[in-house]
């Protein structure tokens, strides 16, 4: 397919996780565009999760940043370009180049990264660079660094179908990477012989595809991982040739291991004996191991020292570089390896090369720059303190939302709103971070960008424009190369467009390269860009078939390097508190400003939640459904309270999608202890401490609307729905007169008609509003969790024949069923109705769910969940 010839569709590139998976848009007759998985892309080959394939509801304008402001005025390019210029100038000339900074974020594309890496750490002379991949995968790097010499991810997709058994370490690959998942799950199907173990604190969706589940205490792993070293070690599973030809310290990192035999192992990371032993004999006896792992690993304050426990043991028993084994960090965000290779994390300088002599001198003497920094920069953590301190001054953000995802978010949103001057460049106007930018700055958004992003196998995709710049938005790229400009390196930054940077880019990588840097793109130089096709690097004249494939790595001597690991005491509860795991829902992606737009995804988790283990639950006295306040001396937030066994005792879980624009009190960031590991700075996101409380309240409500209300109540979450939004409330005191809350909070005309009931047996009130039989508001107000069928009122906004006394009744009748809490977003099937596949139709597959219903047939992402209202009428059945 030629793009803009004989077919309108488009090629390119999902905006969301690391898969990168390529997708197909094709402009439809009515203005909408069809978005599918793209069957050649190597990621994917067709695939798509749920997300990926709500793209084409996330493309609307509401909601974008359109123009440059500055000062929350209005203004042209020139003014606001000319005003970050000569701010950042000024601060410079005043306080010397570490006073400004720069902030990026994996949803820049690689042309993008280049030209901030390049300016800030190659023309301002501060490494001061840093990206939100800090908080996902900086460990990983690190790991990566000390045990290869290089930041190189060996593994190929194609290894997870390969693999004989394949261990999933903190990674709920089911809900944050769903395509690899399903290739995976169709890889098992087809080998049954093939093992999957899960290490997580929790039972995720992933548990569904395990064979073995080891609930392991938060930072365990590393003992678990220290332990199967010594195992692999006595139970013969060395490969001692290739650990004598190609390797370093194992002597020293097995004299540590050999403190941990499974008895401790057992004991330090809560995981019973035999399933230690389990998983250790399966590990020795299996040939073809990929260990999988992401943020349960990274997000740690010893998460490089897991990285390197994880690579100890396939460096002992030679599993690396072959097909089907290999340790595989997979990334979060689409371009978190694209922001690697050029150079975006504050330690690197640019294209896999750190602050060396011989690489400052390399790199300057390719960019004619005699200003290039000499030292690593701020990394996240360090460089918000710093902006809090006062001695980063200048502050550039671009596409991320820091006041939320940053670890002790408060203090975050606080350095922000006094630092003298912030810039924000994003495609959306209502961020909790664009709320403090002195200058706003409108990018482009998916669908409107132009360039590359790299995926965690290491490939490189383009991601091809198929839509109008709207507004005055213009490509990252563009506006840090005006901005240069006006800082008076103009011939550096005197870029026609992202072909220009890639090729700059690929030069970069090739340059005096000679086969001693992992990263080397010397094949792309010159190269098609427009019609560039998928590619995995190194993409070197004569490339080596597979990364260490030859047992040579990128150390001075060639040679891998084990690290002596010394497993940490597992993180436990403090008395009276819990553990927060923070991490993501199935259908979210970070701060929801792009997924909060589709009401398909804002509907299988609507509100924010905790996970909690029913024993908690019970002493803490919270009950199901209730409202919850976690808190501890860094912030806090109310969500509300999903009691389930799937947790672990002593453990919370709560997504960190949640912001101001969507809750009251939901920024569970707010939680979390900056501590972060001392060689990665990566914060330990998953591992803060908190008391959990019931947030006591006298009313509940559940409301759906045609219009977003203006809500000041005690606890209130908003999320889209078709024809209009839907929201949760929590009231600590119920208002005096309701009408009048009612009218106020939803600006209804004082002519309104509103009808509303009392029921006399339970006290919970109904309130409807209707225009033409059509629903505009319907409320619903009790003294205990509403419980009403939320489908079935969301549905109402779509009907066209309505009556007050449907909606006050709150419950459906017989010719509107409700579907029940969306299951299956691909296809909107609800609980309900899969139940009553499983009842009234026998089914007992979640294939036969599929056939009835559609449910679980296209992504698979819910099938973990079908599965389990198989599993729960099956019990009921048994019962009975
Ligand atoms: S798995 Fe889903 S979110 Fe990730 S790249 Fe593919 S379609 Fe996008």
């Amino acid at each position: 397919m030629q793009q803009g010839e004989a077919s309108k569709t488009v090629r390119t590139t999902c905006p969301y996780c690391g898969v990168g998976c390529g997708v197909l848009a094709t402009p439809q007759p009515d203005g909408s565009m069809a978005i599918a998985g793209d069957p050649e892309h190597p990621a994917n080959f067709g695939r798509l999760c749920s997300k990926g394939s709500a793209l084409g509801e996330t493309l609307a304008l509401s909601n974008r940043l359109l123009q440059p402001e500055v000062d929350g005025v209005v203004t042209s390019w020139d003014a606001a370009l000319e005003r970050v210029a000569s701010t950042f100038s000024r601060t410079i000339a005043e306080h010397g180049p570490d006073a400004v900074a720069i902030y990026g974020s994996g949803q820049l594309l690689t042309e993008d990264y280049y030209v901030a890496n390049k300016l800030m750490k190659g023309f301002i002379g501060s490494g001061n660079m840093d990206t939100n991949s800090r908080l996902c995968m900086a460990s990983s790097v690190a790991g990566h660094k000390r045990a290869f010499g290089s930041d190189t991810v060996p593994g190929n997709y194609e290894d997870l179908e390969l693999a004989d058994l394949i261990v999933l370490v903190g990674s709920n690959l089911g809900w944050c990477h769903p395509v690899l998942y399903q290739r995976i799950t169709k890889a098992k199907a087809e080998r049954p012989g093939m093992r999957v173990v899960l290490i997580d604190p929790r039972r995720t969706a992933s548990a569904d595809l395990a064979d073995l589940h080891l609930p392991v205490q938060s930072d365990g792993d590393s003992a678990l991982f220290v332990g199967l070293l010594s195992h692999l070690s006595t139970a013969g599973a060395i490969d001692a040739g290739f650990v004598a030809d190609h390797t370093e310290g194992s002597t020293e990192a097995l004299a540590v291991a050999d403190h941990w035999p499974v008895e401790r192992v057992a004991q330090a990371t809560g995981i019973p004996e035999t399933d230690v032993r389990r998983f250790y004999d399966w590990f020795a006896g299996t040939e073809r191991v990929v260990t999988v792992y992401s943020q349960g690993v990274n997000q740690s304050g010893v998460g490089t020292d897991k990285v390197n426990a994880i690579i100890n043991a396939h460096l002992l028993t030679g599993r690396i570089g072959k097909p089907g084994m290999g340790p595989f960090s997979v990334t979060g965000q689409p371009n978190a390896m694209g922001g690697r290779e050029v150079g975006g994390l504050a330690n690197t300088l640019a294209a896999h090369m750190d602050f060396t002599p011989e690489a400052i001198d390399r790199v300057g003497r390719f960019w004619n720059s005699t200003s290039v920094a000499t030292k690593a920069g701020l990394k996240a953590v360090d460089l918000f303190a710093a902006v809090a301190r006062g001695e980063v001054k200048a502050l550039w953000i671009m596409a991320t939302n820091p006041v939320d995802s940053m670890p002790e978010a408060d203090a975050v949103r606080a350095a922000l709103a006094a630092c003298p001057f912030v810039v924000v460049s994003d495609m959306t106007d209502r961020t909790d971070t664009v709320l403090h930018a002195h200058v706003r700055l409108p990018a482009a958004g998916w669908g409107e960008k132009d360039g590359t992003v790299t995926n965690s196998e290491r490939r490189i995709s383009r991601q091809r424009p198929f839509l109008p710049l709207p507004g005055a938005a213009r490509p990252d790229w563009w506006i840090i190369s005006q901005v240069a400009q006006r800082m008076g390196f103009g011939a550096a930054f005197d870029y026609a467009g992202p072909a220009d940077i890639f090729a700059e880019h690929a030069a970069l990588t090739a340059f005096e390269n000679d086969g001693t840097r992992d990263l080397d793109l010397a094949g792309l130089v010159g190269a098609d860009y427009e019609s560039l096709a998928p590619v995995q690097w190194p993409v070197r004249a004569q490339s080596r078939t597979r990364l260490f494939g030859d047992g040579r790595f990128f150390t001075p001597d060639q040679r891998a390097r084990f690290v002596a690991v010394v497993p940490p005491e597992p993180i436990r509860p403090a008395p009276g508190q819990l553990i927060l795991n923070t991490g993501r829902v199935r259908d979210h992606w970070h701060t929801m400003t792009r997924t909060g737009k589709t009401a398909r995804l804002s509907a299988h988790y609507a509100e924010p939640f905790a996970e909690l283990h029913p024993l908690d639950a019970a002493e803490l006295g919270i009950t199901p459904a209730t409202l919850v306040r976690l808190g501890n001396a860094h912030g806090s937030a109310i969500v509300r309270a999903l009691v389930t066994d799937r947790q672990q005792r002593g453990h919370v879980f709560a997504p960190m999608h949640w912001t101001d624009q969507f809750a009251s009190n939901g920024r569970v960031d707010a939680l979390v202890t900056a501590r972060t590991d001392a060689i990665s700075g990566q914060p330990a996101l998953k591992m803060a401490q908190v008391a959990a409380m019931p947030f006591i309240v006298e009313r509940y409500g559940f409301f759906v609307a045609r219009q977003r209300p203006a809500l000041a109540t005690d606890y209130w979450a908003i999320a889209e729905a078709p024809d209009g939004v839907r929201g949760e409330l929590g009231f600590v005191e119920e208002p005096g007169d309701w009408d009048a809350w009612l009218r106020a909070a939803f600006a209804l005309p004082a002519a309104a008609r509103v009808h509303s009931v009392i029921d006399s047996g339970s006290g919970r009130r109904s309130f409807a509003v209707l225009a033409d039989r059509q629903l505009q508001l319907a409320l619903y107000v009790a003294a205990t969790p509403v419980a009403v069928a939320r489908q079935w009122a969301v549905d109402l906004l779509k009907a066209d024949d309505v009556s007050a006394s449907m909606v006050l009744a709150g419950r459906p009748g017989a010719d509107r069923p409700d579907a029940g809490a969306i299951v299956c977003s691909c296809f909107s099937v609800g609980r309900n109705t899969i139940a009553g596949a499983v009842t009234e139709q026998g089914c007992t597959t979640v294939e036969a769910v599929g056939a009835c219903t559609r449910a679980g047939t296209n992504c698979g992402s819910c099938r973990a969940e079908i599965r389990g209202i198989i599993d729960a009428h099956r019990l009921v059945a048994a019962a009975e």
